[in-house]
């Protein structure tokens, strides 16, 4: 398709090769057989490109991938089974025994887990800085082979001048990579901002309807053929055609979706910023300004409860908002930091970092935003100590 056009219309539009289908079929297939022997041997020598088999290549897998490489400006883009799997595939990627990796403070908790856990058992040190603090990313850098960024962070939603940390980790010789799933491309496309590698959590915003968990890794040919041909075939966390299938169905309302989640998202942090209860708001674009590299805001951002508000009673009292995590999705969602707290199973990023206890997280869906302020309102009412 044509460079110029815009992501709206990449969206919205799909080829039709296939019986000028307006949607593409599903290619819910293992196995694509060849035409003869020949055709085998040019395959399997590297001169033709075509599905074998669907760990490898799926022709639906494809279509949701080079979707995301056009949004991204990316040269290439690889499905991936969950976010997880395109984060641990990015950096099993690079790492090896002995290296180092810079990240940002309040990394995606799963993320965090995966460095302390696993990297560190791989000999693979992971040091975190306050990505703000551009000093302490210059000072930090030097010999790392990764920096690893998410922007705004989870939990804190604190934001990040994007271009010119991944300026900082060129300059020293590490890959940048950085988790966009907050802010989907349509509000960033951090590989214009310089930053080598860009990762989603699929199952967020590009999906959108709370019915896939998938992921996508978008960076160089030279860096998404490495994972295609180092990584993904053993690890095996491959996208299946069926999910790749309604990513693509996602995708069509992306752009839209994302407009609605930005609009009501920032008039309940607005309410939220007003209301006497509320002592804080954490949302990176309240006030109006906009941080650099961002062109708008999603429907994701925490706030902190005044004393007066008993938080588990507030949150039993909703009625329109569930009580859940993950986010990106059609409904609106509230996760109370106090639950991390109870959490089991490895480091957890929230306490780590220290988030307080009165932080309140809230995914604004797509419901109008008048019944979600309305549900808030009745909610603190119903829980003042
Ligand atoms: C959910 C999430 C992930 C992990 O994605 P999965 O699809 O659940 O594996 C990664 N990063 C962020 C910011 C997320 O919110």
């Amino acid at each position: 398709m044509d460079d110029a056009l815009s992501p709206a219309t990449r969206l919205a539009y799909d080829e039709t090769h296939f019986a000028n289908a307006v949607v593409p079929p599903i290619f819910q297939n293992s196995l694509f057989v060849f035409e003869n022997f020949a055709e085998m041997v040019e395959t399997y020598a590297g001169r033709k490109t075509r599905p074998v088999y669907s760990r490898g290549l799926n022709p639906t897998v494809r279509a949701f991938e080079e979707k995301i490489a056009a949004l991204e400006k990316t040269e290439d883009a690889l499905g991936t089974a969950s976010g997880m799997a395109a984060i641990s595939s990015a950096v099993l990627s690079v790492v090896r025994p002995g290296d180092r990796i810079v990240a940002v403070e309040h990394l995606y908790p799963d993320a965090f887990r995966f460095f302390e856990m696993f990297l560190r058992d791989m000999n693979v040190t992971v040091d975190y800085v306050d990505g703000r603090d551009i000093g302490a990313v210059r000072v930090a850098i030097p010999g790392a082979r990764i920096l690893y960024l998410e922007s705004p962070t989870s939990w804190t939603f604190h934001t990040h001048d994007i271009k010119t940390l991944c300026d900082i980790a060129r300059a020293a010789g590490a890959v940048s990579i950085i988790d966009n799933s907050w802010a989907s491309p349509i509000f960033c496309q951090p590989a214009t901002l310089g930053c080598d590698v860009v990762v989603h959590s699929a199952s967020k915003y590009l999906g959108g309807h709370s019915d896939v968990v998938a992921g996508v890794i978008a960076g160089s040919a030279e860096f998404i053929g490495n994972v295609r041909s180092t990584i993904l075939p053993y690890l095996g966390a491959k996208l299946s055609a069926f999910d790749g299938w309604l990513l693509l169905r996602g995708l069509r309302t992306l752009s839209a979706r994302m407009h609605e989640h930005e609009r009501s998202g920032l008039a309940i942090a607005g309410f939220l910023a007003d209301h006497p209860e509320v002592i804080a708001v954490h949302h990176p674009r309240l006030g109006g300004q906009t941080p650099p590299g961002l062109t708008g805001s999603s429907g994701l951002f925490s706030f902190e409860f005044s004393p007066n508000v008993d938080i588990p009673k507030f949150v039993d009292a909703l009625r329109i908002f569930k009580i859940g995590v993950s986010w990106g999705g059609h409904e609106s969602l509230i996760v109370p930091a106090l639950v991390t707290r109870a959490q089991v199973g490895g480091p957890n990023s929230a306490l780590r970092f220290g988030v307080p206890e009165n932080l309140v997280r809230l995914h604004i869906g797509l419901e109008s935003p008048e019944d979600l302020r309305a549900d808030l309102t009745q909610a603190i009412g119903a829980s003042l100590k």
